[in-house]
């Protein structure tokens, strides 16, 4: 994407960054089926559920992907994570058993460059993964 109006801080982004999908769901830009907002973090739907319950729980800021977000050592991950529990207790699964995914690189078929947890339950899941 064109990041020519980012500003840079750390290995973050102050501001959204152009082009970027999530950047303008976190800005309420482009709507979607929030289930979570926290101070730094928000969760909603995805648009092409892949299990009952499939949440997308993404930073307000951009970071590219998991491996950017973790150098930022900012504490950012922790809410990440956080966001991730809660919106599995809100949505039922967190008895049966759910995951959560962060996809890493085209390889790994990550396709949205702003970093993501998928969070998938409500049904059982195989292991290994596709
Ligand atoms: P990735 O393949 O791990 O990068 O995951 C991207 C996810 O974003 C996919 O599961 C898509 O279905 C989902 N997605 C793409 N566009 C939208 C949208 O506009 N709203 C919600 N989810 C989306």
């Amino acid at each position: 994407g064109d990041l020519s109006t980012a500003s840079p801080i750390g290995n973050g982004y102050a501001f959204a960054v152009t082009d970027c999908l999530f950047c303008k769901i976190a800005a309420k830009e482009i709507p979607a089926e929030i289930v979570l907002e926290t101070g730094r973090a928000l969760a909603f739907r995805d648009i092409n559920p892949q299990a009952p319950t499939h949440v997308l729980v993404v930073p307000k800021v951009h970071y590219e992907n998991a491996a950017a977000l973790a150098a930022a050592d900012d504490g950012l991950a922790d809410d990440l994570l956080s966001a991730c529990h809660i919106v599995a207790v809100q949505e039922g699964v967190s008895e049966s058993g759910y995951r959560v995914v962060f996809n890493t690189g085209t390889g790994a078929g990550q396709t949205v460059f702003h970093v993501h947890a998928h969070v998938l339950g409500g049904r059982s899941l195989q292991w290994p993964p596709g």
